[in-house]
C-alpha cells in the first residue's frame, strides 16, 4: 500500500515535510521513499522542539527530496536530514538552488550563533547547547542539489515521476505534480482519507484511476498572489500559480485561508508615505526579509523615482544576504514581470543604480548612521528580531520626523509587532527606546494568495480532486478555507493532521 504521511506544516505554518512511500507492506518492506519539502519548524517552542526529533522513517532510508522553494520553512531542515544520514538527490529548480545556497548557510550561521548565545548565558537545559546544524554542514549539503527545469517531467523511479509547475510565490518557486504508477492497481481505488499512524480508519473506496494506473497528485508548496485583474503592479517575478490543474489528490497551503489582502495598487500608498517623510526632513526605515521582499521594494522605489512620484533620496540596502539575492535575481530576468524586465533593460542591475547603496561590510553599515539628511534604509531581519536593522531603529525611532514602514508579516511577540502595534517604546540592546517616529504597514506586499485568490485559482481546475488536504495553516485559517472551498466549490476537503497517513492505493 502506497501512502502519504504529513510530517510537518500540519496544524501550523512551518516545518513543511510530506513523505511519499510508494509501497509499504506489513512485513516492513518499503518502496521508494520521497520527501516533498524538508522545512524547519519555526515559532513557538513546542513546534521548534520537533526540529530535534528523528523522522518516522530513518533519514538514510529516504531516497530523494523534491523541493518547492527556498523559504526556510520548506528547505531549512535539509542540512539536518543530511546530518542524520540522507544521501539522495534534492531536486529543485535552478533559481531555488541558487537561493538555497545563500539561505541555508545563513541559517547554519544563525544556529551556531544561537547555540553560542545559550552557552554564554547558560540558558539552555542542554550543556553544551548544540546547533541543529552548522554553516559548514549547510554548505556541504548543497552538493546534493540537482536542478530540474520547470515543465520537464522527471522520472525518478519506474513508479514515480514529477514535474515542477509555477507557483508564482517567490523566485524559482514551484508546485509539484507527482505521478505515481502502481503495478498492483487493478481495483482502481483512488486516494482516500486514512487514519493516524496510531489507528487507521477505513479508506473510503472510490472508483477509477485517472490515467490507467498512473495517478496525479499536486503539492502546492506556497501559492503566490493570484492576479484578480489583468495586471498586478509592483511585482518583480511573475505572479500567480499555473492554472487549469487536474490532480486526483491535492495538498494545498492555507496560510491566508481566513484573510484578505488589499487588492489595490500599493504604489500610491508608498509614494505618499515616502514623500511625506522626506518633506518633514525624516528618513524611512524599512525592516524587510532579505530574499524577495527587499528586491521587490527596491524595484518599486526605483520605478517611483523614475516616474517622479517620490523625491530622489539615497537608498541604502543594509543586508549582506539581500545583496547576494539581488545578484541571483538578475540571473533570472526571464521570470520577471514585464514591468520589472523593462526597468532592468533601461537601468541595469539595482547594484549599479545611481543613488542606491549597498553595505555588505559592517563598517559600511555604520556609515549609514552618519546620514542626517532624508534617506531610505532597507535592512533585515524583517521582524526586527536581530540583525543590522536594530542599529538603524535604535538611532531613528526616537525622532518624530522619521518613518518606520513594515512591508512584511510581524509575528506576535517580535519587536516588529510591538512597534507596529503602536507601543510607546521598545527594548533594543537592553535599552528602552522611545518610539516617536511614524509607523505604517503596507499589507499589499504579501507573497501568499489570500482566500479570494485561492478560490479563484481553484476555480480554474479542469476537474475537482477526489481528495483535498489543507496544510501550512494555523487551525483557524485552515478551517475557514475548508468551509470556503466546501461551500464555494462543493469539494471534499480535509485538514491534514501531524503524522497522519493517507493511503494512496
Ligand atoms: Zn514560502
Amino acid at each position: 500500500m502506497a501512502y502519504l504521511q504529513f510530517l510537518g506544516a500540519a496544524g501550523t505554518v512551518t516545518g513543511s515535510k510530506h513523505l511519499i512511500n510508494t509501497h509499504h507492506s506489513d512485513d516492513g518492506k518499503h518502496g521508494l521513499q520521497v520527501l516533498i519539502d524538508c522545512g524547519l519548524f519555526q515559532g513557538p517552542k513546542e513546534w521548534r522542539e520537533r526540529n530535534w526529533q528523528d523522522t518516522p522513517v530513518p533519514a538514510r532510508e529516504i531516497d530523494a527530496v523534491i523541493l518547492t522553494h527556498a523559504h526556510l520553512d520548506h528547505c531549512g531542515w535539509i542540512p539536518r536530514l543530511v546530518k542524520e544520514g540522507f544521501q539522495g538527490p534534492i531536486y529543485a529548480t535552478q533559481p531555488t538552488i541558487d537561493l538555497c545556497s545563500v539561505v541555508l548557510p545563513d541559517s547554519g550561521h544563525l544556529q551556531e550563533e544561537e547555540a553560542r548565545f545559550h552557552n554564554q548565558k547558560r540558558s539552555s537545559k542542554h550543556d553544551p547547547a548544540l546547533p541543529l546544524y552548522t554553516l559548514q554542514e549547510a554548505e556541504d549539503c548543497l552538493k546534493l542539489f540537482e536542478p530540474v527545469p520547470f515543465a520537464e517531467k522527471k522520472q525518478i523511479s519506474p513508479e514515480l515521476a514529477f514535474r515542477f509547475v509555477h507557483a508564482g510565490h517567490i523566485l524559482g518557486s514551484s508546485m509539484i505534480e507527482l505521478f505515481l504508477t502502481l503495478n498492483s492497481d487493478v481495483d482502481g481505488d483512488g486516494p482516500s482519507r486514512g487514519g493516524r499512524s496510531d489507528g487507521a480508519r477505513n479508506p473510503s473506496p472510490q472508483s477509477g484511476a485517472a490515467n490507467g494506473n498512473t495517478r496525479k497528485f499536486l503539492f502546492t508548496g506556497d501559492i503566490g498572489r493570484v492576479p484578480l485583474r489583468p495586471t498586478t503592479p509592483g511585482r518583480v517575478v511573475r505572479s500567480g500559480p499555473d492554472p487549469n490543474e487536474d490532480p486526483e489528490l491535492l495538498v494545498m497551503e492555507s496560510t491566508y485561508g481566513n484573510r484578505e489582502h488589499p487588492h489595490d495598487d500599493v504604489r500610491p500608498h508608498l509614494a505618499r508615505i515616502i514623500t511625506g517623510t522626506v518633506k518633514r526632513g525624516g528618513s524611512v526605515v524599512v525592516p524587510a526579509f532579505a530574499v524577495e521582499r527587499t528586491q521587490k521594494f527596491l524595484f518599486l522605489i526605483k520605478e517611483l523615482m523614475e516616474s517622479g512620484d517620490i523625491p530622489r533620496v539615497p537608498v541604502f540596502t543594509d543586508s549582506p544576504m539581500a545583496i547576494k539575492a539581488v545578484e541571483i535575481f538578475m540571473k533570472y530576468a526571464d521570470e520577471f514581470t514585464d514591468e520589472a524586465r523593462a526597468l532592468v533593460a533601461k537601468h541595469g542591475s539595482p547594484l549599479a543604480w545611481p543613488g542606491f547603496h549597498f553595505a555588505p561590510k559592517q563598517e559600511d553599515s555604520k556609515k549609514i548612521n552618519d546620514n542626517r539628511y532624508p534617506c531610505i534604509i532597507v535592512s533585515s531581519s524583517g521582524m526586527v528580531t536581530g540583525g543590522r536593522i536594530l542599529h538603524h531603529l535604535l538611532l531613528r525611532l526616537p525622532d518624530p520626523r522619521n518613518q518606520v514602514l513594515f512591508i512584511g508579516f510581524q509575528a506576535p511577540g517580535t519587536r516588529g509587532e510591538i512597534i507596529k502595534s503602536g507601543a510607546k517604546s521598545v527594548r533594543i540592546f537592553s535599552q528602552e527606546v522611545p518610539i516617536r517616529a511614524h509607523v505604517a504597514a503596507l499589507e499589499q506586499f504579501s507573497d501568499h494568495a489570500d482566500t479570494t485568490e485561492l478560490l479563484s485559482w481553484l476555480g480554474t481546475f479542469k476537474k475537482r480532486p477526489r481528495s483535498t488536504f489543507l496544510v501550512h495553516g494555523e487551525p483557524q485559517a485552515a478551517s475557514r478555507l475548508q468551509q470556503a472551498i466546501s461551500s464555494g466549490l462543493g469539494w471534499k476537503v480535509d485538514i491534514a493532521r501531524w503524522l497522519e497517513k493517507v493511503p494512496l492505493g
